[in-house]
């Protein structure tokens, strides 16, 4: 029997006012229709709600390039066509095309998983859930697969800040590519994925064979499955899978990416969970007792979206079992014919064999006993919390934004960033398209150039600030070379 646990939930009543473009199957409207599900439940009375605080530009370049950001911040759909260059460089147009509010929408997501990230910090909740977070594929310089900034390399930097070591867990149909590749090179996050793999389905990324590389090597996993996953199998890999990692890497905090696009009936999916499968992974990472970040991520079914995060919500706020009839609210029509809120599993057939799977599992689970057991942190020195009320601004480089800003330039000056606290390349650019796979165009080739420059960059930075680079630059530059093949 598990106890009830102290549950902050993040949610800001823009997020579902803005549309990505017309027909697009990301829509922030599902997280409303969640929250609106999630209050006529009475969720709310049974947790901390609040409105997360903005992630500030700033905030962004934590992990993002500056560039990047500023682009983000003045591109307009009516300003686009001036960006050419731009928007083929940081991959916005097709998939992840530039809409109206596009970086409040980003502020709002990023800053719900900070803000998360910071309170299970200062220990004022034990859970922290933020549905509109999630979006794993944004790359430092780069957006992804519906994904523009990722709030949850963001959260887990907040988290590292206290934690020695942070497991992110993915449960998303889609590989956690942005995350995997941003913490490659450390061992102070395990990075865990269970994925669709295979026959280019998007990102194309994630094989068994990714365990991360140099200091990072083996605290990435990647778990690829095949069509049809259903309820039984996937979450007896999970658990077994999670069992081990937890008993070799320990980790301090967890945070979970409860991508609903691994449902039944998704449109852009090709699993066969249902929400008590899915839910059963949830309340699997609850049991553990650590400090939990939930995240939102994929989904595009509207309808099983908000009845998956409402119905984990229950489950993390550990309410009884919910009748099956769902209660009357503002977006009850939606949930026609049947007005359930669970999902019955389709017929299609599952394609991962069962000794498939317990190969894939023995292979991970070896890679975990070769790892060090624990690692350690070390003494430096913890960079300013995200969120302090007290910190004064003295600066004018983004007045705009003052408000949200929690750093002066002395302390941006004499910060101690931990070194490969995290990885920025563009080793791993994502070619394939989630929505609308197009044919390479003569943008393609201005890509590649871009690719080359800023690895050089990235080579630079890193010689400039730890002088040997030898290992690491052989084996980023093998990988690099086969990627542009
Ligand atoms: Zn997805």
């Amino acid at each position: 029997m598990s106890q009830r646990k102290k549950v902050h939930y993040f949610y800001h009543r823009d997020v579902g006012n803005y549309e990505y473009a017309f027909g697009h199957p990301m829509k922030p409207l599902r997280i409303r229709m969640a929250n609106e599900l999630i209050k006529s439940y009475g969720f709310d009375q049974k947790m901390e709600i609040y409105t997360p605080k903005k992630c500030s530009q700033l905030e962004m370049t934590k992990f993002h390039s500056d560039e990047y950001i500023k682009f983000l911040k003045s591109v307009t759909p009516q300003t686009q066509n001036l960006y050419p260059i731009q928007m083929t460089r940081f991959n916005v147009g097709d998939d992840s095309p530039i809409f109206n509010g596009l970086f409040d929408f980003c502020r709002i997501s990023a800053g719900g998983s900070i803000d998360g990230a910071e309170r299970l910090n200062k220990k004022k909740t034990e859970i922290a859930i933020n549905w509109a977070g999630g979006l794993h594929h944004a790359k430092s310089s780069e957006a992804s697969g519906f994904c523009y900034v990722n709030d949850i390399v963001l959260g887990i930097l907040e988290l590292l800040k206290y934690h020695p070591r942070v497991l992110y867990i993915d449960i998303d149909i889609h590989h956690g590519d942005g995350v995997e590749e941003a913490f490659l090179l450390t061992d102070r996050v395990m990075t865990c994925s269970f994925h669709k793999y295979g026959y280019g389905y998007f990102p194309g990324t994630g094989n068994i064979k990714d365990i991360g590389l140099e200091k990072g090597k083996k605290y990435s996993v990647n778990f690829p499955l095949d069509d049809g996953m259903d309820d039984e199998s996937y979450v007896e890999i999970f658990k077994k899978t999670i069992n081990a990692v937890m008993k070799y890497y320990q980790p301090s905090a967890i945070v979970l990416q409860c991508g609903a696009d691994s449902l039944a009936g998704d449109r852009l999916g090709c699993f066969n969970l249902t929400l008590k499968g899915h839910g059963k992974c949830v309340s699997y990472i609850r049991s553990f007792n650590k400090p939990l970040l939930v995240l939102g991520g994929g989904g595009y079914t509207m309808k099983n979206v908000s009845r998956c995060w409402a119905y984990e919500t229950s489950l993390l706020i550990d309410e009884e079992e919910l009748p099956n009839q769902l209660p009357l609210h503002y977006y009850y029509d939606y949930y026609c014919p049947d007005y359930h809120l669970h999902l019955e599993p389709s017929s299609m057939a599952n394609k991962n064999e069962l000794k498939d799977l317990d190969k894939q599992y023995q292979e991970i689970y070896e890679n975990l006993r070769d790892i060090i057991f624990v690692p350690s942190v070390g003494n430096r020195t913890r960079p300013q919390d995200f969120y302090d009320k007290e910190y004064k601004v003295q600066t004018d480089q983004y007045i705009n934004e003052k408000s949200d800003f929690r750093f002066t330039e002395k302390d941006l000056n004499t910060q101690i960033d931990p070194i490969n606290e995290f990885y920025q390349s563009s080793i791993y650019k994502s070619r394939k398209k989630l929505w609308t796979p197009k044919k390479p165009t003569e943008k393609s080739q201005f890509f590649d150039l871009q690719s080359i420059d800023r690895f050089n960059i990235f080579k630079k930075h890193l010689f400039d600030n730890y002088n040997s680079i030898s290992g690491q630059e052989k084996e980023l530059g093998k990988i690099f070379k086969k990627k542009r093949k």
